[in-house]
Parts: C-alpha cells; structure tokens; sequence
C-alpha cells in the first residue's frame, strides 16, 4: 500500500512509499482510511514521533477485517478511532485510565504506524463507530475534538457564564471555542493580522467576541468586558510565548490559564505575579484519554459542534506536499488527506 513516511528526525524528511499493508492481531481491527487530517505535530514534528513511522493519527475510515477476538464491530462499519495503540496496563495512569500519560504509550502516527496511508490497525478498544449524522470528512476531526474537549471539560472545567479567551483561532482554537460555547459560556477569541479569514469563522461559529491583535485595544475590551477583573480562563492556542504572557495579562485573579498550544521551548515569566500575586491556577492538557473520546462522540452526534466548517481543504495523498503548504497557510483551516481508493 501507499503510505507517508517520517523516515527519520531530519526536518522534512518525509516520503510517500510503498509499505506492507498491515496486518491485525488477534485484538485489533483494520481499517481503511477514508480521510486523514494534518495536524502541526505531522508539520513541526513533535518528540513522541519516532521515525520510521507512518505519520497521521486524525483520521476515519471503514473496518475490513478484525482480530480473532473481536466482538461488536462490524465489517463495513464507519469508524474514528483514538488514537492509543498500546499501553502498559500497569503504571498508576493506566490504573486510573489516564492512558495520555502512560510512559509507556504508542500512538498512532507517532510511536506506531498510522493513517497517512491505505490501512492501519490499532487495537479494539480504540475504535468508536462514527454517529450516522457524521461525515468522514467531519468525523476525522474527532481526535483534535476529544484534545478540545479534554482542555475544556476535563482540565479548565469551564461552567456557564465564565468569559473564556482564546488566544490562536487556528483549527485547535476554534475547536476549543466551540467546546467552551456548548458549556455555556461566554467566547473572547483573539488572532492577528492574517488571521481574519479564520476570525470570521469563529463568528460564523458563535463566537461572542472578536478580536484583531492589528487594531490594538485589547487591554481595555477585556476590562470592559469583564467589570475590570480580567478573564475567568484562558486557552493559549497558538503556541507563542508572546500570547502567552499576553494571556497570563488579561487573565483575573484566581482565574485558569490553560497552555493547550504545544509551546516547543522554554518561556521566562513572572511565577511571583501570576502565582503569588494573582493565584492564577496554571493547568496541562495533554491530547486526549477515553473519557474525553466519549463526551466528544455525544458533542458530535448531538450536532453540538460544526467540524464540517473547519475542514477547507481535502488532497488526494499523492498531493501531500500540497497539502502541508496549505494547512501551514492561514487561508486554510483543517486539510484533509484521502488515499487511493
Ligand atoms: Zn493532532
Ligand atoms: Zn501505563
């Protein structure tokens, strides 16, 4: 089959190849690969991808074959799947199904083959059917919802009525928003010049309040906003260590700051007045562990949230180069990657 390959840590060095299709264990399912999403970890690399692996780990697809051990999945059934393929089953996180924490973890695309590719297997616990209102389009967006709705739900515990900033209105941002707007809570979305494509699809999606870095006054809306308090939570989404200290700014006292965007190096901030002065809560998310699988799955098949309006842009696998440029582009939002049928 025709595959993606990370052929080593180079920068970049990526090549569309042939490899064995795989082959499911007694406990695992195959699938074959409707659609696959590029995420920024496939682009900028990330330290749990260890090459050579196949890349691709947002995807959805159909079950042809299965393990010998596999009850309640059917052949032909539309699936997403998450994206753990192995874990220990011993450590004090898989104890508590913390699975995302497991040191022993290998997740699709990154530490085991995945779904830039015809097939790939991944273990029986993993699969989820697709709601029938859910497209393979839209349902290879689950994996980065179920991360949102880890960051929102699980971690930040946003309730009804807190006003919530989120700093990058990139795909994960507006996944984000969309989950912090199904608690009921009120949305700040905040991007830069560049970024009014995408700022008008978080209107589009519901968003309360836009703001553009490039006309400047950010300070003053969110006092005024917020009877000069400052925010209840802020989501850091884009990964820059200015918006971080910007969200750390306009974050109230004892307010929640949550770094969801991956930061890839060390930042200086102030701990004596975020920590002392403000009793800012500072919190981690890391991707994503079943529970946050399942509030996904209800969000989608309750129409809660749009993924169809974040995907711009869907690539044959041939055309992958294409499509890296593209979701690096803030003119796209999600690109979507399909395999030959
Ligand atoms: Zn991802
Ligand atoms: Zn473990």
């Amino acid at each position: 089959m025709i595959a993606l390959v990370k052929l080593s840590y180079k920068k970049n060095n990526l090549k569309l190849m042939e490899m064995p299709e795989p082959v499911p264990d007694s406990n695992q399912v195959k699938v074959k690969v409707k659609r696959t999403g590029i995420c920024g970890t496939d682009i900028y690399g990330y330290q749990a991808v260890r090459p050579p692996v196949i890349l691709g780990h947002e995807t959805s697809g159909v079950v042809v074959a299965k393990g010998k051990n596999v009850r309640g999945i059917r052949i032909g059934e539309a699936v997403t799947t998450e994206t753990t393929v192995s874990i220990c089953g011993k450590c004090r996180f898989c104890q508590t199904k913390d699975y995302n924490l497991c040191p022993y973890r290998k997740g699709l695309g990154s530490a085991a083959n995945g779904a830039f590719a015809e097939y790939f297997c991944i273990r029986k616990e993993s699969i989820h059917k697709l709601p029938f209102n859910v497209d393979f389009a839209a349902g290879s967006l689950s994996e980065p919802l179920a991360c949102a709705v880890h960051a929102v739900i699980e971690q930040a515990k946003v309730s009804p009525g807190e006003v919530v900033l989120i700093l990058g209105p990139g795909p994960f941002g507006l996944l984000v928003t969309q989950v912090v707007k199904s608690q009921g809570a009120k949305v700040i979305i905040c991007g830069k010049e560049g970024d009014e494509k995408r700022l008008r699809l978080a209107k589009l999606l519901g968003t309360d309040v836009i703001i553009n870095l490039k006309e400047g006054g950010i300070e003053e809306r969110v006092k005024e906003l917020t009877s000069g308090y400052g925010v209840d939570v802020v989501f850091e989404c884009s990964g820059t260590p200015s918006a971080l200290r910007l969200g750390l700014k306009l974050i109230r006292k004892k307010g929640r700051y949550v770094q969801a965007g991956i930061l890839r190096q060390p930042v200086k901030m102030d701990l004596e007045q975020i920590l002392f002065v403000k009793e800012v809560v500072l919190l981690g998310s890391h991707t994503q562990k079943s529970s946050s699988w399942k509030k996904a799955l209800n969000l989608m098949s309750e129409s809660k949230i749009n993924l169809k309006a974040l995907v711009t842009d869907e690539l044959p696998l041939s055309h992958w180069r294409g499509g890296f440029r593209k979701a690096k582009e803030k003119d796209s939002v999600k690109v979507l990657l399909y395999p030959p049928n």
